[in-house]
C-alpha cells in the first residue's frame, strides 16, 4: 500500500499534485497530516536540521507532526530503522520547504479627487482585510502583509466615474491615462502600494466593469476597485502574488492565480509558494 497523506486542514501550504508530495513549513510553525500506508516505517528528516518531525498514533489513525526549525529544503524520509543508510524510493519520502516568513511593508492609499470622486472604503476596516489576506498567503507560503501606513490621498484632477489604465491600448487619449496621476502619490519606501479607488479598468471597453484590480510588480503598485464578486481579500491576495513575480493567470480554476473571471479556489501551489517565497528552496 503506498503512503499517502491527507491534510488536516485546507489551504495550510501541501501539494498533493506532485511526486514526491509537498508541504511548506514555517520556521517555528507546524504542520500535521495524517498519513496511511506507512507501516512499519518510521519518519525522519533529512536534512535533520530543518524540522522535528513526530509521529502519533491516536485513534486507529497516524498523525504526522512536522515542526519547522530553520529555513531549508529536504524530505521526510520514510524507512525500517533511523540508522537506515541505503537510497530512499521516491515514494517513501515527503518533501519540505521550511520557511522564513516573508513580510510586505504596504502602503495603503485612499483615493480621492477634486471633482468629488472617492473610494467608499474605510480604513477601520483594513485590519479585517488584511487578516483575510495573511489567512490565505502566510499559511500556505508564510508571506504576510504588514500595514505599512494607511491615508486618504487626493489626486488633484477630475479622474471621471472610472479610473483607467489605458497607456498600453491603442487609441485612447492620453488624458484618459490616468495610472501615473494615481500612482504619482506611492511611498516608494514601501515593498507595495495599494491605491483603493471607485472604479478600475485596464481595457479598452471601461464602460464594462470586468476587472477588479490591476498591478504593475515593477512599479511595485496595485489599484484596486470598491466593488467586486469575489471576496476582496482574496483579490488583495490574488494582486500580491502579481507582485512577487507570477506575471500570468493559471489555467487551474482553483489557484488563487486563476484569474478573476475563472476562479473557484485560494490554493497555492508547490510552484507559486516557492516562486513568491522563496526561503527554503
Ligand atoms: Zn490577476
Amino acid at each position: 500500500m503506498p503512503i499517502s497523506y491527507a491534510r488536516q486542514q485546507t489551504l495550510q501550504g501541501f501539494d498533493s499534485s506532485v511526486t514526491p508530495n509537498w508541504q511548506m513549513v514555517p520556521v517555528g510553525g507546524q504542520r500535521t497530516l495524517t498519513v496511511t500506508g506507512h507501516g512499519t516505517l518510521v519518519p525522519r528528516v533529512n536534512p535533520t536540521n530543518i524540522a522535528n518531525v513526530a509521529l502519533n498514533n491516536s485513534g486507529g489513525s497516524a498523525r504526522l507532526v512536522i515542526t519547522g526549525r530553520v529555513a531549508g529544503k529536504g524530505h521526510i524520509e520514510w524507512v525500517p530503522n533511523l540508522d537506515h543508510t541505503g537510497t530512499v524510493a521516491a515514494a517513501n519520502k515527503l518533501e519540505l520547504s521550511v520557511k522564513a516568513e516573508r513580510r510586505i511593508q504596504t502602503a495603503f492609499h485612499y483615493i480621492k479627487d477634486n471633482a468629488g470622486h472617492t473610494t467608499n472604503r474605510n480604513r477601520s476596516d483594513l485590519n479585517t482585510l488584511i487578516t483575510g489576506v495573511n489567512a490565505i498567503l502566510t499559511t500556505q507560503a508564510n508571506v504576510t502583509m504588514v500595514r505599512k501606513s494607511a491615508a486618504v490621498a487626493e489626486v488633484a484632477q477630475n479622474l471621471g466615474a472610472v479610473v483607467r489604465f489605458s497607456s498600453h491600448l491603442e487609441g485612447v487619449a492620453a488624458s484618459e491615462h490616468e495610472w501615473d496621476d494615481v500612482t504619482a502619490l506611492a511611498d516608494s519606501t514601501a515593498d507595495f502600494n495599494v491605491f483603493f479607488v471607485w472604479q478600475y479598468e485596464q481595457d479598452a471597453t471601461p464602460a464594462v466593469n470586468n476587472t477588479r484590480a490591476g498591478t504593475i510588480a515593477s512599479e511595485k503598485n496595485c489599484l484596486m476597485e470598491d466593488t467586486m464578486s469575489s471576496p476582496h481579500a482574496e483579490t488583495l491576495a490574488h494582486e500580491t502574488v502579481h507582485l512577487l513575480g507570477i506575471a500570468d493567470h493559471s489555467a487551474a480554476h482553483q489557484h488563487l492565480i486563476a484569474s478573476g473571471a475563472h476562479r473557484n479556489g485560494q490554493l497555492i501551489s508547490k510552484s507559486q509558494a516557492n516562486t513568491i517565497n522563496p526561503s527554503g528552496t
